[in-house]
């Protein structure tokens, strides 16, 4: 097989790199000083970058990658369809077979009464066609005043003007004048760090009857639908306490507030379930799918509509969709991948054999010294990093400070781990072997030694 070889020495490309790319969530000054790590290819759980480093990556790129890379069969099939049919749109009365095939094949897979399929480039996108579609169904139901969609603080919806309105990241709102208007976000279920003296049930419940409180506040009438994770993702993983999901679903069903679950990360396997709704216990309107979808193999979002949704919006034309909604080179990878986590049991797996696994030796890193709290679902985790275990408290200083530290050294161990200000947090391809999960375990416990011995150091750590 031909392989893409690079002609430039590493140098060369950061140099390249710093003047002419932008970086997504990056400060590109510190950025361009540094030099990005250049990754050149990628098999199964591991990077390999320009200089010839093997990485094992716990991210799965950016949550997405559940069957891990290199696959050939995918690469086949989009050469397969690149040659057959590169590009048509669905706007005007007309389809295609690949997203004919992934619409039916999702219709099976969704919980529920689940049907229909609305496609988009990204999650991001995905999210701007719910708030779009919600009030379109409420105004086709002669309610066009039920506007308004209640998230949460610390939510991730994703980047456009829609998806991080709809998100609660503050370093987000705080740029270029969000959330736009009739978004309204409510405390997360984040015990951790927001819990107090309280047990983790009794803050589940109070977190959740926020959304009644600020339903009864906006008025029943004007308020379209709630949006949430099922398990927030880039927010630090926070797995909500079991009583929160069951509270949220009674309120939404008392007050017919639409449910959107926000599944971009927690759908495909990733909880040990086909979608994190199910883990969870949820059930919703609409979910937002992406990232595991095609598993960031191409580009492809999307919205999975119930039946009554979609029966709405039937009732009129709705003016929205995007060039690339169900791009069929998109579509036909996307179907191919779910074949790959269908046959090869990858969602049974994450249920019942590599996901415990993995649960049981990342659980067991609460007893490192400089770790409050490990949580895990499926293959989604986060470990909280603290310097007095007992009270969970923060470090003194900068949120993250430490978080970074313990990053840093993840990468110098060549193991790929993110930190949301000081959690670390995992959500690795779900194809990850025993073996792989081992050496993940001990990377991750050497990064932690190495952070610890330097906080020390530096007196933040007594
Ligand atoms: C990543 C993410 C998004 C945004 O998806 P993009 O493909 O980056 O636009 C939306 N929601 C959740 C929960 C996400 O994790």
């Amino acid at each position: 097989m031909e392989t893409i070889t690079n002609h430039l020495p590493t140098a060369e490309l950061q140099a390249l790199d710093a003047a002419h790319h932008l970086h997504p969530f990056s400060h590109q000054g510190e950025l361009a000083e540094k030099g990005a790590r250049i990754i050149t290819r990628a098999t199964g759980v591991t990077l390999t970058d320009s200089e010839g480093c093997e990485i094992l990556d716990a991210m799965a790129g950016l949550w997405c990658v559940n069957v891990g890379y290199g696959r050939d069969e995918i690469a086949d099939v989009a050469a397969r369809q690149i040659r057959e049919l590169p590009y048509y749109n669905t706007f005007f009365q007309t389809s295609h077979v690949p997203v004919i095939a992934l619409s039916a094949k999702l219709a099976e897979l969704a919980p529920g009464d689940l049907n229909h399929v609305f496609y988009a480039g990204s999650g991001s996108e995905a999210n701007d066609t719910n708030m779009r579609m919600v009030r379109v169904y409420w105004a086709q139901k002669g309610k066009p005043d039920k506007k308004i969609i209640i998230s949460r603080n610390n939510a991730y919806h994703g980047s456009t003007m829609a998806g991080a309105s709809l998100g609660g990241m503050t370093p987000m709102h705080e740029q270029g004048g969000l959330p736009i208007p009739d978004v309204h976000h409510i405390p997360q279920p984040n015990w951790y760090a927001e819990g107090g003296d309280t047990t983790p049930e009794e803050f589940g419940l109070q977190r959740a009857q926020e959304l009644e409180k600020a339903i009864l506040a906006l008025g029943e009438d004007k308020v379209a639908a709630f949006i949430a994770e099922p398990v927030q993702g880039a927010g630090g993983v926070i797995i909500p306490p079991s009583t929160y999901w069951p509270e949220i679903q009674r309120i939404c069903d008392k007050y017919e507030i639409l449910l959107i679950a926000d599944e971009v990360i927690c759908g495909f396997g990733r909880t040990g379930n086909w979608f994190g709704s199910e883990t969870m216990g949820i059930k919703p309107h609409i979910m937002s799918i992406a990232k595991g979808l095609s598993s960031g193999y191409a580009p492809i979002g999307g919205s999975i509509v119930c039946d009554e949704v979609a029966e709405v919006i039937a009732g009129c034309e709705f003016n929205h969709g995007y060039t690339y909604s169900g791009h069929p080179v998109a579509a036909a990878i996307a179907l191919e991948n779910l074949r790959i986590l269908e046959e090869e049991n990858i969602v049974d797996r994450v249920r019942n054999d590599t996901g415990p696994y993995l649960q049981k030796k990342w659980k067991a890193l609460a007893d490192h010294p400089l770790v409050a709290d490990a949580c895990i679902v499926g293959m989604m985790g986060a470990i909280a990093l603290s310097p007095n275990k007992a009270e969970r408290a923060p470090f003194d200083g900068d949120s993250g400070a430490v978080g970074l530290i313990c990053r840093e050294h993840c990468f110098a161990n060549n193991l790929i781990m993110r930190h949301v200000g000081d959690r670390m947090i995992i959500s690795p391809p779900l194809v990850i072997t025993k073996d792989e999960i081992d050496t993940l375990i001990e990377r991750a416990t050497r990064a932690l030694d190495l952070t610890l011995e330097q906080i020390k150091k530096q007196g933040l750590f007594k």
